[in-house]
């Protein structure tokens, strides 16, 4: 298993989750088997933001003796009220259920207190202000959270509370068909086809492509949810890319975005565990996605890069994929230079070491001019 530093948070995580949402309703043998086979495989990340009592019961049964081995992202404002999961603001509510996850998890602790599933920006405004910020900030002075999370659908809002700098982690929904979406898709729009047909879809969205950018560069570590689409984009009837792409295809999407630290997949079973887990042992031909995604007409990528490295190998052993994206962060923000300077001098081969071969831009499934691109890595960066 691959590790991945959440700079702000402060610790380390796996680069696959462990999503729990799908173990609500199942008895308690099974969760411990799907717990116990994801901390085997050396998961050591999950995100827990179900508000009924037997699962956080039998979850915490689940980690006993092995509480050190898994970071928790457990949220804030998660509730459970006339015997139905409610989304919460009421401060009152929002203590006595994050009171009670601790308990039920049988810990004094959670690693990320997770302000739970804010997609408005004036609920957003008013938790940054009110009671809920409030409470998260005491509750890590206290050390009882080690960071503070935030989860959202909605890139605009998550870029503004990310740039408020009271977030230290962002649950993300992100995939490469939300990606395309435009930035006010309402949450239930995501998962209608019909959005696909009647939007223009140009391309990865730019307020997308700051937020995760913004990420990287202030170090907020991005978890992602939805890494599939809900499944949809297991299938090419359902697929606005109109062909399936794999489980692990879709995960070394989600991480191969700026920020990106890990992808919380749910599973309900050991077996998916397994499958999930040999993601570790793909080579690049297998988790390759750009022909799913380049081949789309009704979905133009053209000219941006997805950092898939599809155009490798280069004769001068340029990573294609990390100067672009070296690149594209600076394009964002020109006082981001400085740092991802750093970042770029410390690659072995640099831009300015290519030697204009043009087959790498033959390579392309989305048509990227790259000799320019690593022509303006030259310039930008000196070498
Ligand atoms: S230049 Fe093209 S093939 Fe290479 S990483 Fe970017 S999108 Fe992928
Ligand atoms: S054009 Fe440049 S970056 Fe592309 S393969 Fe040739 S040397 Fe490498």
């Amino acid at each position: 298993m691959r590790y991945r530093e959440m700079k702000k948070a402060g610790f380390s995580v796996s680069e696959l989750g462990l999503g729990c949402e799908h173990l609500q309703g199942k008895d308690e043998a099974l969760i411990r088997e799907v717990v116990s086979a994801a901390l085997d495989g050396g998961i050591n990340v999950m995100d827990v933001f179900m508000s009924e009592a037997n699962v956080r019961t039998d979850i915490g049964k689940a980690i006993r003796g092995r509480r050190g081995q898994v970071r928790i992202q457990g949220h804030i404002g998660s509730a459970w009220l006339n015997g139905q999961y409610t989304r919460t603001r009421d401060i009152q509510h929002c203590e006595f259920f994050f009171e009670d996850l601790l308990s039920r998890l049988g810990t004094d602790y959670m690693d990320i207190g997770m302000i739970h599933f804010v997609d408005d920006m004036k609920d957003w405004e008013g938790i940054e202000s009110g009671p809920v910020m409030e409470y998260a900030q005491r509750l890590k002075k206290e050390g009882r959270i080690l960071s503070v999370g935030m989860s959202s659908h909605n890139p605009a809002v998550a870029l503004r509370a990310v740039e408020s700098g009271l977030i230290d982690v962002l649950m993300f929904s992100l995939n490469p068909a939300y990606d395309l979406l435009h930035e006010e898709t309402l949450i239930d729009e995501l998962f209608e086809s019909k959005t696909y047909q009647t939007q223009t879809l140009k391309g990865v969205n730019p307020t997308r492509a700051r937020l995760y950018a913004r990420c990287e560069e202030m170090g907020v570590g991005i978890t992602v949810m939805k890494t599939l689409g809900a499944g949809a984009l297991l299938k090419g009837e359902t697929s606005p890319f109109g062909k399936p792409l794999s489980v692990h295809q879709l995960v070394r999407y989600a991480l191969d975005r700026p920020g990106v630290k890990s992808t919380m997949v749910g599973c309900i079973s050991a077996a998916q565990v397994e499958e999930y887990l040999r993601y570790e042992d793909k080579d690049d031909g297998d988790l390759d996605y750009s022909a799913a995604l380049g081949g789309t007409a009704a979905y133009s990528l053209t000219g941006r890069c997805m950092y898939c490295n599809h155009c490798l190998p280069c004769p001068s052993h340029i990573d294609i994929a990390q100067v672009n994206k070296y690149l594209d962060l600076c394009a964002f923000r020109q006082e981001a230079q400085e740092s991802v300077r750093d970042h770029y001098l410390l690659l072995e081969h640099k831009g300015g070491e290519c030697i204009g071969c043009g087959q790498c831009e033959k390579r392309c499934p989305f048509e990227v001019k790259v000799r320019s691109r690593m022509a303006e890595a030259k310039a930008l960066f000196g070498e």
